[in-house]
C-alpha cells in the first residue's frame, strides 16, 4: 500500500454508494468487511433527516451490512447533537418517520419555539404548516435546515428537498438558517472529534453527490472519492470542484485500498 493511499478512517455515504433504491450494489458488503479486516475505521455518514441512526443501521443490517448504530450519523442525529450544546429552550420539530426519536430529549413548542427544525417532513409541508414557521421566525425563532439539498432522488423520483423548503422560508422571512448535513462542515467535525489522533488527510469520504459529499469533504480538510453511481451526474462535474479520485463503481474501491 502506498503511503498516500493509507486511510485510517472512511466515510461512506450510504444512498447511491452501497445501495441504491433497495438494491445493495456488488462488492459492496464485502469492502466494508475488507476495510474492517484491515483494521481501518469507518462511518456511515447520510444527508437522510427520515431515518434515526438506529434505524439507518437497521436497515443496513437487514440488506447484509455489518454496521453498528454509533457508527451511523444520519442528518437528524448531528441536527440532534448541534441543538444539544446549544440547550434550547424549546424547539418546533417539522420531520416525520424514525429521525422524530433523535429528539425525544427536548421540549417541543410549536407555538413558543426557540428553534423551528426543518427535516423532511413529507405531506406536513403544507400551507398551514409553513405559514405558521414563516410566523414563528419572523418573530424571532431561529431557523435550523437538517440539510441543504434542494432536491433528491434517492427514493426513486425527483422530489423537493428540506433545503427548498428552508430556502423559501429564508426569502420570505429575510433570514439564514443554519444547516447541518453534508456539505456542512458541523456533520463532519462531529465525526472527526471521535479520532483526535488521526490526520485529516488520512480520513476518505466515499460518495456520489459532487454537492454534498465532495463539497463536504473539501469544507472540512479531507479526501474525497466520487463513486460514479446513483445521483451522480457527468455535469455536476466541474473545474472548481475535484474529487481526489474518481471510480465508475464501489468495488473498484479496493483497488485504492489495498492495491497500490
Ligand atoms: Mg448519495
Amino acid at each position: 500500500m502506498k503511503k498516500n493511499n493509507h486511510f485510517e478512517l472512511i466515510l461512506f455515504d450510504i444512498d447511491g454508494v452501497l445501495e441504491y433504491q433497495g438494491k445493495v450494489y456488488p462488492g459492496a458488503i464485502e469492502l466494508t468487511e475488507n476495510i474492517r479486516e484491515h483494521g481501518i475505521n469507518l462511518r456511515f455518514l447520510t444527508n437522510s433527516t427520515l431515518k434515526s441512526a438506529k434505524s439507518a443501521a437497521f436497515k443496513l443490517q437487514s440488506k447484509g451490512f455489518n454496521a453498528y448504530e454509533q457508527e451511523v450519523i444520519t442528518a437528524s442525529k448531528a441536527t440532534a447533537l448541534y441543538l444539544k450544546e446549544l440547550n434550547p429552550r424549546s424547539i418546533w420539530l417539522l420531520l416525520s418517520r424514525e429521525g422524530v426519536d433523535e429528539f425525544s430529549e427536548f421540549i417541543h413548542d410549536s407555538e413558543n419555539p426557540e428553534y423551528v427544525v426543518i427535516g423532511d417532513c413529507r405531506d406536513d409541508f403544507n400551507f398551514s404548516n409553513m405559514n405558521k414557521v414563516l410566523q414563528k421566525v419572523v418573530e424571532g425563532a431561529k431557523l435550523i435546515g437538517m440539510i441543504s439539498g434542494l432536491v433528491d432522488s434517492s427514493l426513486g423520483s425527483l422530489e423537493l428537498n428540506v433545503g427548498s423548503w428552508v430556502g423559501m422560508i429564508e426569502r420570505a422571512a429575510d433570514v439564514k438558517a443554519t444547516y447541518i448535513g453534508k456539505p456542512n462542515r458541523f456533520v463532519f467535525d462531529l465525526i472527526l472529534k471521535q479520532f483526535p489522533t488521526i490526520d485529516r488527510k488520512k480520513v476518505l469520504m466515499v460518495g456520489d453527490s459532487v454537492a454534498s459529499d465532495i463539497i463536504g469533504a473539501r469544507n472540512a480538510g479531507i479526501r474525497s472519492i466520487l463513486v460514479r453511481q446513483g445521483e451522480f451526474s457527468e455535469k455536476h462535474l466541474s473545474k472548481k470542484v475535484k474529487p481526489d479520485y474518481i471510480i465508475d463503481q464501489i468495488s473498484d474501491l479496493s483497488n485504492i485500498l489495498f492495491n497500490c
